[in-house]
């Protein structure tokens, strides 16, 4: 019998995944390949690394992750995942020397804030962080903004603040930020995969 690479593949791979199978105990069940995470919650997010925005399953117990593999509903990447995404599981944690997972302790999880000229960083919470952005951004918005340019056209602008979108988030959330900066006068908008 003439077997093509592609048969081979196939072939060996249906090989390995039954004697995989078979040894977790699911040698009645080789046509469901995924093994599930059992009593988790499930939480639904997009990959962070990259802007082709791959839907992925985070797998929840008692408020932590405890899995993640790619979303099989999800338009975009139908639940396959590159090496890269399919690691997201070790952003939070990484492996003891028995090869168990622990949460990462350099992972920062309280909004942290140095003031001016000072040497210390503090933990301070949302409200205060949320506060301090938003006047900081209509002092300098406010004391920048141009509604002509030197040519006496209207330009309505402010060239002192620019904004930075994020891949972590979806498409419509992109698209909110941008009806935001944009009614606020700035000019200066990029995007790390330039979305
Ligand atoms: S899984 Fe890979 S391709 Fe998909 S968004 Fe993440 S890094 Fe990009």
């Amino acid at each position: 019998m003439k077997i093509s690479r592609r048969s081979f593949l196939k072939l060996t791979g249906a090989a390995v995944g039954t004697a995989t199978l078979a040894s977790l105990g699911f040698a009645d069940s080789v046509e469901a390949a995924p093994v599930p995470v059992q009593y988790a919650k499930e939480v639904t997010t997009i990959c962070p690394y990259c802007s082709v925005g791959c839907g992925i399953i985070c797998y929840v117990q008692n408020n932590k992750v405890v899995g993640a593999e790619g979303d099989p509903d999800h338009p975009i990447n139908e639940g396959a995942l590159c090496s890269k995404g399919s690691s997201i599981f070790n952003l939070a944690y990484i492996y003891d020397q028995q090869g168990q997972a622990i949460e990462h302790p350099q992972r920062i999880k309280k909004v942290l804030y140095r003031a001016p000229r000072a040497a210390e960083w503090k933990e301070v919470d949302w409200d205060f962080a949320l506060k301090h952005i938003a006047q900081r951004i209509k002092e300098t918005r406010d004391s920048t903004f141009e509604r002509v340019d030197e040519n006496g056209v209207t330009v309505n602008r402010t060239r002192a603040i620019a904004h930075l979108g994020s891949a972590t988030c979806t498409n419509e959330e992109n698209y909110l930020y941008h009806k935001l900066i944009r009614s606020l006068g700035i000019i200066n908008i990029d995007h790390c995969a330039r979305l």
